[in-house]
């Protein structure tokens, strides 16, 4: 008998039958003799309904409205699958964050887990009754409510599972696994067995939207042995280790992440002088704005271009901020691109090989795709493209990194 976290992503909750569904697979594993924690995501497309509405109110709403508002997805989605499982005769009872007291600070539409009151949890466990919590929100100190993030209710699976010390959290979601890359984009991707934390991680971060990435920082820092299985089909799934043992076959490269999320912004002709980065990416940073990818260029006549990359979303504001520094510091012109992506090779592979940088420049080379900035760190190398070739790249890098699922009919 152990203790699971299992959390179950919007598709897997998108209608009532499928609920349904997730409803009767609770019931095999609690009568296998299971305590069971649920965390469920709102029905698929519901935050997205949520959040249209809010802007259809306003361009700017009210962050800590919009957490009022966007947290009922998830809300509806606990007391439907209590009702299911009451109804096959199984005990159930759910809970919001706010009742659980998922206590996180007080940064609304991205906040953090400070604490979980495991009590109530606890007791229900006791009882003998499935746990139901809302995912994706919390309650800060003085009782606001907050949510952690789109994707959010992965890190509320792996933090309940961390908190409760389970044995496993499981996340359901409608791929099998996680794959060497998104399989939406790249249908020879292949599903990995296990991945460790460290690639999951930059995975995670660099647009795999498989996992959130939160949720990847608590499992590797609490040690939750974590899993991503397919919520209707039978399969080992993915499993997430601190396990690093890399064997001869073991490819170099474990997986390609992608993100169009990005945002890419330049001042031009700024005084070259000490304190420029500090200058121009202060307010950046104290408007709670994060910068991924930096280039500077010093050109003759002694002034600067530099050229920094945000998430789409936090662009206008970015671009707004710019704008004042520019005048402040007597720069040129301030210039932005949205129509960028970012493609990431990763793999703790790296290592112990060189040239995969060289390799992945020549691959890109050869389909024509120019590269407007890089970065590395030791277990990935990130390009920027245009994002017309992101498609092209992705697939034409997982080929020559011998990533594709053998073709079978080849023999
Ligand atoms: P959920 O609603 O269950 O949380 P998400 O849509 O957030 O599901 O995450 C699952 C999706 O992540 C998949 O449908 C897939 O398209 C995408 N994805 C991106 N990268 C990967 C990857 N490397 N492996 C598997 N899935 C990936
Ligand atoms: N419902 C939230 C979202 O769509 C949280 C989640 O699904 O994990 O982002
Ligand atoms: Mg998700």
């Amino acid at each position: 008998m152990a203790l699971i976290v299992q959390k179950f992503g919007g598709t897997s909750v998108g209608s009532i039958e499928r609920i349904q569904q997730i409803a009767k697979k609770i019931k095999t594993f609690k009568e296998a003799g299971h305590d069971l924690v649920i965390v469920v995501s709102a029905m698929s497309g519901e935050t997205n309904r949520l959040l249209g509405l809010a802007k259809q109110m306003s361009v700017k709403p009210n962050l800590r409205e919009l957490d009022v508002m966007v947290s009922t997805g998830e809300q509806v989605t606990i007391a439907l699958l209590a009702i299911a499982l009451n109804d096959l005769g199984v005990a159930a009872r759910s809970y919001t964050g706010g009742q659980v007291r998922i206590v996180t600070d007080s940064v609304h539409t991205k906040a953090r887990i400070l604490h979980i009151d495991d009590q109530r949890i606890r007791a229900d466990l006791k009882a003998n009754s499935v746990v139901i919590v809302a995912g994706f929100q919390g309650i800060d100190e003085e009782g606001n409510i907050t949510t952690l993030g789109r994707g959010g209710s992965d890190t509320t699976g792996v933090a309940l599972a961390a908190a409760l010390k389970a044995d496993e959290c499981q996340i359901y979601t409608d791929v099998d696994g996680v794959y060497t890359t998104d399989p939406r984009v790249e249908p020879k991707a292949r599903r990995l067995d296990k991945i460790t934390f460290e690639e999951m991680l930059e995975m995670a971060s660099l647009g795999s939207k498989v996992l959130q990435i939160r949720s990847v920082e608590f499992a590797g820092k609490y040690n939750v042995p974590l899993r991503v299985l397919h919520s209707f089909k039978e399969g080992p799934g993915t499993l997430i280790t601190i396990d690093e043992e890399v064997s001869m076959e073991q490819p170099i490269i474990s997986g390609i992440a992608f993100s169009r999320d990005e945002a890419k912004l330049t001042i031009r002709g700024v005084p070259d002088t000490p304190g420029v980065a500090s200058n121009i990416l202060g307010p950046i940073s104290n408007a709670n704005i994060e910068v991924d990818m930096i280039i500077q260029n010093i050109s003759q006549d002694k002034t600067t271009d530099f050229t920094f990359t945000v998430s789409r979303s936090d662009y206008q504001m970015a671009f707004d901020i710019l704008k004042e520094t520019a005048s402040k510091i007597s720069a040129k012109e301030v210039a932005g691109n949205l129509d960028i992506a970012k493609v990431s090779l990763v793999g703790v592979g790296m290592r112990s090989h060189a040239g995969v940088a060289s390799r992945m420049f020549g691959v890109l080379a050869k389909e024509g795709i120019n590269i407007l900035m890089i970065s590395t760190s030791e277990i990935k190398i990130s390009v920027l493209i245009e994002e017309k070739y992101l498609e092209l790249a992705v697939r034409s890098l997982h080929k020559a990194f011998e990533l594709d699922v053998p073709d079978k009919t080849l023999g």
